[in-house]
């Protein structure tokens, strides 16, 4: 008989699915809860991490004299363990930051055909029920053009019952308003009084669906903890703040229409 159910909201035991992120770091600060929500629930947990996070911004001392990716790979490897996932796959591109000329050998410097076909490999050989991916909204090069290799992968890969869904990690605009005015409040000189709300995050309206995470906040938390070498972006925030970002993962189901090739 054919499996109707929703692998998003029914997740079972034995169930597949496929993150794929840009850095270390992605995985536990962005979509860490709806990670834990599906191990938790027995599924099977790939996640796919396109870089090392080499060009991120160490915090002092914590990466005095070492290279930096080797210090995040291992974090994102605790990470991993704290999250329930079961296998980690380093995609082996640079780090491309946040601007100038992408680096050789940078996910951005990578044309986006080349990395969705790596994608579609993976999706091959793990055929996932729930493809998980960061929406991007943040603007950062890495986590867009992963989100679009994503989509191109999920794209040519899936099949006529509709598997798998492909499911974007979204931070609503609503949350992001609340994070503003809580971040002008205590931190009147700084630049984030140049913020436009309205540019933040997701339009709520895209939010497909809105997982209860609370019951996995003790491993979200622990994940975090292990990037140690990055600041966390929930650090400074009000415990009433710190809870809205971290027990509830605001979710975008994809609809990506009939390929036409
Ligand atoms: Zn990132």
């Amino acid at each position: 008989m054919a499996d109707t159910r929703d692998a998003l909201v029914d997740v079972r035991s034995g169930d597949r699915w496929l993150v794929a992120v840009a850095h270390p770091d992605d995985e536990s600060f962005g979509c860490g809860s709806a990670i834990a929500y599906a191990a938790v629930h027995g599924a099977q947990v790939t996640l796919a991490c396109a870089t090392r996070g080499e060009a991120g911004e160490p915090v002092p001392g914590s990466a005095d004299g070492v290279d930096l990716g080797v210090v995040r790979e291992g974090e994102l490897h605790r990470a991993a363990t704290r999250l329930g996932i079961a296998r980690v796959e380093l995609l082996g591109y640079r780090d491309s930051g946040f601007d100038g000329a992408p680096p050789t050998g940078s996910l951005c410097a990578t044309p986006l055909d080349e990395v969705a076909g790596v994608l579609t490999d993976l999706l091959r050989e793990v055929d996932p029920e729930v493809v998980l991916v960061l929406d991007g909204s943040d603007g950062h090069r890495d986590h867009v053009l992963i989100r679009a290799a994503a989509r191109q992968a999920v794209a040519a890969h899936r099949r006529a019952d509709g598997r798998p869904l492909l499911v974007e990690h979204c931070l609503p605009n609503g949350l992001l308003r609340r994070w503003l005015a809580e971040m002008q409040a205590v931190r009147p000189d700084t630049a984030y009084h140049a913020l436009d709300p309205a540019t933040l995050g997701r339009d709520d309206a895209d939010i497909t669906d809105v997982l209860d995470t609370s019951a996995v906040l003790d491993r979200r938390e622990a994940a975090i903890a292990e990037h140690r070498s990055q600041v966390s972006p929930f650090d400074g925030l009000s415990p009433e703040l710190r809870r809205a970002f971290l027990t509830a993962d605001h979710l975008a189901r994809v609809e990506l229409g009939v390929h036409t090739g």
